[in-house]
């Protein structure tokens, strides 16, 4: 599958160290920072340190450890923030892809979102 990647996102930059994030921490594969305009009390976006441009990219073309130091990173984030099933009440993970999905920053990311009930899944 071939994905193009803009270098010029945000993210990038974020990743890059030319804009600051709000960082919530970090390993070899992937970095967790707040969102800047958060939609629940706990609101954290998840992103790989390589270069993929949406969920199904990076699903097929991550290495394996990219994708266990992600997804390890998320444990730790919902852990740490006190949302996770073994501390908390639970979270919302999710991805918008491209355009249907309303996907504004084309580096590849989660939203854990929690903290307070998030509501049903709406169309
Ligand atoms: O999934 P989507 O691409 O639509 O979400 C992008 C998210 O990145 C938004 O929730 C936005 O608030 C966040 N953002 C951020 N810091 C930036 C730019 C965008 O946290 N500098």
């Amino acid at each position: 599958m071939a994905f193009t990647y803009d270098d010029s996102n945000i993210f990038a930059r974020i990743l890059r160290g030319e804009i600051p994030c709000d960082k919530v921490a970090e390993n070899d594969h992937a970095l967790a920072f707040r969102d800047i305009a958060p939609k629940a009390p706990v609101h954290v976006l998840v992103i790989p340190k390589g270069k993929y441009v949406s969920f199904d990219d990076f699903a097929a073309n991550a290495a394996e450890g990219e994708i266990a130091g992600l997804m390890r990173l998320c444990a730790e984030v919902c852990a740490a923030e006190g949302i996770g099933l073994e501390e908390g009440q639970g979270f919302r993970a999710i991805s918008n892809a491209g355009s249907h999905g309303v996907q504004e920053v084309p580096h590849f990311h989660l939203h854990i979102m929690g903290g307070a009930p998030m509501g049903p899944m709406s169309g």
